[in-house]
């Protein structure tokens, strides 16, 4: 043990009556518990404050493959409860042997970093773990002073993490004793795949050989939506393959069964009427996501439905980095209601109890809609799914149907003339969003032109002045 692992060993607190951790599973309580799976105890209290009463199916499969050493793949959608599968055996680990480094998690994207950064801070909270969260479009520099605090944990997006390899002093991934790779499919199709390389080279190898001197082999964890051949690529260059359990718990592509899902046809021209009728008589101040394909769509909706009174804000990949997790947290926290968000947020994001999920847009894929649906219906809740699908999208809604493997029902009872009946409160509030984006991209663009002041001009201002 080298003198900054002690240090850490130090840090990272252990509750007194909890000290050797075979003494610690909590008493089991049947089949189902998370101490039946040799979780202990003082996890187990973690995941009860946290209203985990039981473990979830790829949980169930994963701690245990887990906890005996084995490399993971799990096929899992989100929503499953995978963080929590991979967070817990890494911090059970970490309080047999806390050292710095110990675990690297990298996720595709920034929101879904935060958000497993924030789910092991929750199960750790009691036993003081530390964790980095390396992403872009966030200040290089605090990041280096989270590392310099050495974490028992780094989560990152595959970019900014060989960022900090090459530019921060003492950032080594040579210490990580277990690499997760959370949505590897999208990891890959978001184009990670030479960073990943450089991270692959940089960690320990998953085949040590203590022969030649390597003492420990890192071990893998891998969760993908679905099994690619990219991805089964990855899971032949990263994990030991006699040593991985694979674990599946969807079908391919399905949807959980306690989301009840239904469309409504409606014509083009009275979509946003018919959106605004879904809050006034279905969603009233429940949560919802409605998805949009386009930045420009969702910001101006979101304007839309303010105007109307709703609490509603956008998330796009427009947005710089603080005002996208301004709008989540402001979402998260039950401060506004209504998120309108474009694809960028339909994977990946963990928003707990969002009750309905709207689609104002069919996606182009149908996969998409896959994923935008899982934001509701989380870890055993119920949630609603409602589509519009006006005649332009006929065909893309049956490809979704197709996908599903069934026909979905309309939504009933909902009549035209009612609809109407908030046509012109609707069509005001509509020229009103677009009205205030015009003359926010007038204010912006007076803004930059001020910037823009050639270099000649304020040289001969300033000599003007002397
Ligand atoms: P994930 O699939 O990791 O995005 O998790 C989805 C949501 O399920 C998160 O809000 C978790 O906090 C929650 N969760 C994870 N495990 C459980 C569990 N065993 N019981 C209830 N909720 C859970």
């Amino acid at each position: 043990m080298n003198p900054g692992q002690r240090e850490v060993v130090l840090a990272f607190r252990m509750p007194e009556e909890t000290k050797p951790v075979e003494n610690q599973v909590a008493p089991t309580t049947g089949e189902s518990s998370f101490a039946a799976l040799g979780v202990c105890a003082v996890l187990c209290d973690a995941c009860r404050l946290l209203n985990y009463r039981e473990p979830t199916p790829i949980q169930r499969e994963a701690i245990p493959a887990a906890l005996a050493g084995k490399d993971i793949v799990g096929l899992a959608q989100t929503g499953s409860g995978k963080t929590a599968a991979f967070a817990i055996p890494i911090l059970q680990f970490l309080l047999e042997d806390p050292r710095p480094y110990f675990a690297l998690v990298l996720s595709p994207t920034r929101e879904l970093a935060f958000q497993i950064s924030e789910q092991f801070l929750a199960l750790g909270s009691e036993i003081g773990v530390r964790v980095a969260t390396l992403v872009g479009g966030m200040d290089m520099v605090g990041q280096a002073v989270t590392l310099a605090k050495r974490p028992h944990v780094v989560v990152g997006t595959p970019g900014r993490v060989v960022d900090h390899l090459t530019a921060t002093k003492g950032f080594t991934l040579k210490h990580v004793r277990i690499l997760v790779l959370d949505e590897a499919d999208r990891l890959l199709n978001m184009d990670f795949e030479e960073e990943l390389d450089q991270i692959l080279a940089a960690v320990p190898r998953s085949d040590a050989d203590p022969s030649k001197g390597e003492t420990f082999a890192r071990k893998t964890y891998l969760f993908s939506a679905t099994m690619t051949s990219q991805v089964a690529k990855l899971q032949r260059a990263s994990l030991r393959s006699k040593e991985t359990v694979r674990i599946e718990v969807s079908a391919k592509y399905s949807t959980v069964e306690t989301l009840v899902q239904h469309y409504l046809f409606i014509p083009e021209k009275y979509k946003d009427c018919y959106l605004t009728y879904l809050f006034e008589e279905l969603v009233a101040r429940h949560s919802c996501i409605v998805f949009t394909d386009t930045q420009s769509s969702a910001q101006r909706l979101a304007l839309m439905l303010q105007n109307l009174g709703y609490g509603a804000v956008c998330i796009h990949g427009g947005m710089s980095q603080p005002n996208r997790l301004g709008a989540l947290n402001q979402f998260k926290s039950g401060e506004k209601h209504i998120l309108v968000a474009t694809d960028v947020a339909s994977r990946g994001l963990d928003i707990p109890l969002v009750d309905f999920v709207i689609n104002y847009d069919i996606p182009p894929h149908g996969k998409d809609y896959i994923h935008r649906v899982g934001r509701t219906a989380r870890a055993g809740r119920t949630g609603r799914a409602i589509s519009l699908v006006s005649q332009y999208d006929v065909e893309l809604f049956q490809k979704v149907e197709k996908l599903l493997g069934r026909q979905l029902e309309a939504l009933a009872g909902v009549q035209q003339e009612h609809v109407l009946l908030l046509l012109d409160r609707v069509s005001e509030a509509a020229r009103l969003a677009v009205q205030e984006i015009r003359e926010e991209k007038l204010v912006l663009h007076a803004a930059a032109r001020k910037r823009r002041i050639p270099a000649g001009a304020s040289v001969s201002r300033r000599r003007r002045r002397s």
